[in-house]
């Protein structure tokens, strides 16, 4: 595992408290529609100013975003409510005219996170500069590939580094349009407990109504703060409409949310090392069953492999999944969840008589 250098968030210069809120529309349309959007931000306990410059749009034809004389609109509205502003890179260009226009905290776009070759383009170009880079995790959930594009902007001296996560892309449908898979960020923060993450709603939702329900969740998890899409007019937004709220809905959000502490108590810490004891209890007989478990599997395994049987016995693993989620649901628990756990141990068990198998093939 690289060791990444990164600066606190405490340290980046700009004044921050926990949760930073960065929000703005997702793309800069206007001269006006920046500024008004802005305005109407300005009290509503926002941190940095954000806007799309550049838009990577998944099919031609769509709006790209206003290019580089939007730099100009979203700079002179973040001095006019005296806030940082960000914007999106995805080329060394893009780079260039963003230090220019003077934007104080760059992100790289979770299309672009993907590329190694634009990553290193961006990072080049950055060489020698002391500017915060916040990178959106890849739509894809790698977290090597993330993890891979901080490490190219560390190695040029970026160390005011942050991740955002929105979510990653999935071919089922489902309520959300980038299933969140916290577990992603949860492994990032456990790698990197210095690393500022920032959570993004409005990109793992995709329509405006889960956005306060992902926002807190993100602050329950410990995150450091929230980027959230917002335009003066939302219906009628350039792009992403359904997911842009008004700078006054944005307001409501943010004084909506409940900021928990992680620092313990002696009072927190007796009541939470007793139930924890009981986990550890529960995990640790958990494991032991499994072991027990894959010790049955293997003699099955020797069974079927000394009368010629097949590993998968399809029906049998159907009964076995349709009985264990019925069980499973009079205790309150998911079918998602039973299914993915099953799937882990039936793969476990494939393992097993895997190499059962194999072994009489070497012989
Ligand atoms: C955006 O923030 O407007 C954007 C394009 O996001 P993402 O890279 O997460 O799709
Ligand atoms: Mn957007």
């Amino acid at each position: 595992m690289s060791n990444l250098n990164i600066v606190p968030l405490k340290d980046w210069g700009f004044n921050f408290e926990r949760p930073i809120i960065i929000s703005g529309p997702c793309s800069c349309e206007t001269e006006e529609q920046m500024l008004e959007t802005a305005q109407r931000l300005a009290d509503k306990g926002i941190h940095v100013l954000r806007a799309g410059i550049w838009k990577p749009r998944t099919r031609p034809g769509m709006f790209e975003g206003i290019g580089k004389e939007g730099l100009t609109w979203l700079v002179n509205a973040g001095k006019q409510i005296g806030k940082p502003t960000t914007v999106e890179v995805a080329t060394a260009q893009h780079v260039e005219e963003s230090l220019e226009a003077g934007v104080d905290i760059l992100w790289i776009g979770a299309r672009t996170t993907v590329n190694p070759f634009s990553v290193q383009e961006i990072a080049d170009a950055l060489r020698g500069v002391d500017i915060p880079v916040l990178v959106k995790n890849p739509i894809n959930p790698d977290l090597q590939l993330w993890l891979g594009s901080m490490e190219r902007l560390n190695a040029v001296g970026i160390t005011k580094l942050g991740a955002i996560h929105r979510g990653f892309s999935a071919y089922e449908k489902s309520k959300y349009r980038n299933k969140p898979m916290w577990e992603l960020p949860v492994e990032m923060r456990r790698l990197y407990p210095n690393m500022p993450i920032i959570v993004d709603p409005s990109h793992i939702c995709g329509s405006r109504e889960l956005i306060p329900s992902v926002s807190q969740k993100a602050l329950d998890l410990d995150f450091d703060g929230l980027m959230i899409e917002s335009h003066r007019d939302p219906d009628n937004a350039w792009s992403d409409a359904a997911q842009q709220v008004t700078p006054e809905r944005l307001g409501e959000i943010v004084s909506s949310l409940v900021v928990r502490s992680s620092k313990l108590d002696d009072y927190a810490e007796n009541k939470l090392d007793a139930l924890r004891a009981q986990i550890d209890r529960i995990d640790n007989y958990m494991l032991e069953i499994m072991g027990e478990r894959m010790d049955i599997a293997r003699k099955i395994g020797e069974f079927k492999r000394d009368n010629g049987i097949t590993i998968l016995q399809t029906n049998r693993w159907d009964e076995i999944i349709q009985d264990r989620v019925k069980k499973a649901a009079k205790k309150d628990l998911t079918e998602d969840f039973v299914k993915d756990m099953m799937e882990a141990i039936h793969q476990e068990s494939i393992r097993h008589q895997t190499k059962i198998m194999n072994n009489i093939l070497a012989e």
